[in-house]
């Protein structure tokens, strides 16, 4: 009998769980490690294969988030910033600094808009010059002033900029550099959450191709997707994770939300010696002239670049189509004019749906990366609370996964035993701490 078939007889055979988690991105599958390190039994089932949403396909980048400051998100900020730098001590294996440039074309641009959008007012953000862009980074050397884990930030020269960067838009003023940091192998990471799990608690269990179908005589029904079999189920609390799909899963539990306002982002993988060799060890972040924020950073020897943010509906239909590609290139020429790509160099392409709250009106770029719990009390055939896990980045997941935890926790009337805060993820236990501890560990 395989693990899927011995998970699904034990629920079989016992159906009362304390815990249903639906979805195993990197929120379902963090607040199943979180819950597990408690002592609380969980099962975690997703639709598709474990970490199929929005966390592969994001741009990878654990950061503090420059841009949110314009929105006065500075709690956002300081909490990403502190989990940025959890993730580098807890997960040395995966996740590493990144030296990031921005290319400045005024030293005041951006002023003006970013004091509308700070004041509340939603206007699409503008190109930033030096002085709004100094003033952000002093805040991120500042918040993490003591708990320095990357270099501070510096503003370079025009002239020196262009040396150090070949093909570099010589209309820029300035560029500035500081670091944030990149995650190598996300799906990785998010694998070891779950076996960081099963090794904590053996009755939290993790299974894919498993999704709900309904709720029949209180217990929810679960269908095994390469069989056709259903097995109940009888939770206590429903965390519904999952992600882009939120509002389509409570569907299945009969519940009509509509927490969800999920956009698409693509990525290019580009075949592109010449843009590798530009890019160097660093990642180039640039604004284009509708004021979306891009990216360009050397992946192994190819260079991935995105990404888009388009409004859409049904989270299994996004995909990357051929204007984000003519977009995509539009922008990176503004910045690499010298550098000509063309289709024929896109080796592979990615799309992803970011589970942002749904918003009015606002321009998608400033709707908020915050992330919080929506909460449907017990409902007629339906005896057990359902959370709704809203928004996040993937940099916040395990502060995401403490404060879900907690409400469960409270829920069951159980005690928190530990923090997360300083345990190592997987691979990144006993992780050594230099080069030369790890050429003596690999012997
Ligand atoms: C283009 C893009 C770029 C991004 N860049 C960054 C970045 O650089 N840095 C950063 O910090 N964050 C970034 N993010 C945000 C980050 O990726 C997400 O916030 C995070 O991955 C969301 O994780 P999740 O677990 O909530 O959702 P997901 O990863 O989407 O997981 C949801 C899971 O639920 C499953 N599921 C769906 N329906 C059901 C069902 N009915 N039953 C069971 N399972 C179901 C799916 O198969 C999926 O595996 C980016 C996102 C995108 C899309």
């Amino acid at each position: 009998m395989n693990r899927r078939q011995t998970i699904l007889r034990s629920v079989r055979e016992n159906p009362e769980v304390p815990v249903l988690i639906l979805g195993g991105g990197v929120n379902g599958t963090g607040l199943l490690r979180e819950l597990a390190l408690q002592g609380v039994d969980c099962l975690l089932v997703d639709k598709s294969d474990f970490v199929a949403g929005a966390s592969s396909k994001s741009s990878r980048m654990i950061h503090g988030g420059l841009r949110y400051l314009e929105n006065r998100e500075f709690r956002l900020v300081r909490e990403s910033l502190f989990e940025r730098n959890r993730l580098l001590q807890n997960a040395p294996h995966c996740v590493a600094p990144l030296k990031t440039t921005i290319p400045l074309f005024s030293y005041f641009g951006g002023l003006a808009r970013s004091a509308l959008i700070f004041s509340g007012i939603s206007v699409r953000p503008g190109s930033r010059g030096v002085v709004p862009v100094k003033v952000g980074l002093a805040f991120y050397d500042f918040v993490t002033r003591n708990d320095r884990r990357t270099p501070t930030h510096f503003i370079t020269s025009r002239d020196e900029s262009l040396r150090d960067i070949p093909g570099l838009n010589p209309h820029i003023a300035a560029t500035a550099t500081y670091w944030d940091a990149w995650i190598t192998q996300a799906e990785r990471l998010c694998i070891e959450l779950i076996q960081d799990a099963r090794a904590a608690n053996p009755n939290c269990r993790a299974i894919n191709y498993v999704r709900p179908r309904g709720i029949e005589g209180g217990a929810v029904v679960l269908e095994d997707q390469t069989t056709g079999e259903t097995v109940p189920v009888r939770p206590q609390v429903l965390v519904n994770a999952t992600g882009g799909w939120v509002d389509l899963a409570n569907e299945t539990l009969g519940l009509a939300t509509r927490y969800m306002g999920g956009t698409k982002g693509s990525h290019l993988v580009i075949d592109s010696p010449a843009l590798h060799e530009a890019l160097g060890d660093r990642m180039v972040y640039y604004q284009h002239a509708d004021g979306r924020v891009c990216i360009v950073f050397p992946f192994m020897d190819k260079v991935i670049m995105g990404s888009t943010d388009i409004r859409v509906d049904d989270p299994d239909a996004a995909a990357c189509d051929e204007d984000e590609i003519a977009y995509m290139f539009t922008t990176l020429r503004g910045v690499f004019p010298g550098i000509s790509l063309s289709r024929g160099d896109i080796v592979f392409v990615f799309c992803g749906v970011r589970p942002l709250p749904v918003s009015e009106g606002e321009v998608l770029a400033n709707v908020s990366r915050g992330h919080s719990i929506r909460t449907d009390e017990p409902d007629g055939g339906r005896a057990f609370p359902v959370y709704s896990l809203i928004g996040g980045k993937w940099t916040t997941f395990r502060a995401f996964a403490e404060e879900a935890a907690d409400r469960v926790l409270e829920r069951l009337g159980a005690e928190r035993r530990c923090s997360t805060a300083h345990t190592p993820i997987g691979g990144g236990k006993e992780f050594p701490a230099d080069a030369a501890q790890r050429d003596a560990w690999i012997g």
